[in-house]
């Protein structure tokens, strides 16, 4: 009796008022009931995690439409739209990164790297130094979900310090090479994760709109296939790793790729 008592009342003691929506996923909630509430207009959600809550909704409810996804609500504030994003980017890149586990081991792939052009160096040590593809994946996406929960630099989620801005970029860079990655090493991976979840679509124009990140190291060319990029878009012929010389390792720009 006692069980089936407890079974019955959420843990939160909305029990009083059964017509009270919970929406958030409980211990145990099954894969076919994860996240499955009725969605809210933007002004009726009232939590401090409303603009997280507006982002997922819109996503789960078509992650294709990614004009409407990061379109910001009126009067929103920017920095905040722009940091929630974010964060949604990084939670749903583990979900990338749990796929490549599969085929993106260190004997395979021993350096972090998209085109032939450039091996990059994980920031997430002291020193930067050169992780395996899939280490590099794991420990960036560590660094970025350490960063964005971080109570120095974001200790708020309803107003950003303007000193944190910077930050925002620096995480989209180091991600962003997450589908590089995966998109030239591990293309059926890729497809089939971008198929489900328009992740790297969406993850583009939101770089692009933001001006995050420049077209010239967007490689993956996801724009092609929504007419909004071109061929001078893909690729980057500034500097060719065959030339053998030590700039060659790491990031042209190697000052803000071994920043803290
Ligand atoms: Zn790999
Ligand atoms: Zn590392």
């Amino acid at each position: 009796m006692a069980s089936a008592a407890l079974a019955s009342s959420p843990p939160d003691g909305s029990a009083a008022d059964p017509q009270k929506i919970i929406r958030r996923n409980l211990p145990g909630t099954s894969r076919a009931k994860w996240s499955n509430w009725p969605d809210q207009s933007f002004d009726e959600m009232d939590s401090t995690l409303t603009v997280q809550q507006y982002i997922q909704q819109l996503t789960k409810a078509d992650p294709s439409n990614v004009d409407l996804i990061l379109n910001p609500p009126e009067g929103q504030d920017i920095n905040v739209w722009k940091y929630e994003h974010l964060r949604q980017f990084c939670m749903e890149l583990n979900g990338l990164a749990v796929r490549l586990q599969a085929e993106c081991r260190p004997d395979v792939c021993s350096q972090m790297t998209a085109t032939e052009q450039w091996i990059f160096l994980c920031a997430a040590h002291r020193t930067p130094m050169e992780c395996s593809a899939i280490d590099y994946t794991r420990h960036t996406l560590d660094g970025a979900a350490c960063l964005l929960n971080s109570s120095k630099y974001f200790p708020s989620r309803v107003s950003i310090k303007e000193a944190s801005i910077g930050k925002l970029a620096s995480i989209c860079r180091r991600v962003y090479r997450v589908f590089s990655h995966a998109y030239f090493h591990h293309r059926g991976v890729f497809d089939a994760f971008e198929e489900e979840t328009y992740l790297c679509r969406r993850f583009t124009v939101f770089v692009m709109k933001y001006q995050l990140m420049t077209k010239e190291i967007l490689i993956v060319p996801v724009l092609e296939e929504l007419g909004l990029g071109n061929e001078s878009t893909v690729g980057d012929s500034t500097v060719s790793a065959s030339s053998g010389s030590p700039a060659s390792k790491g990031e042209s720009s190697s000052a803000s790729e071994t920043e803290a």
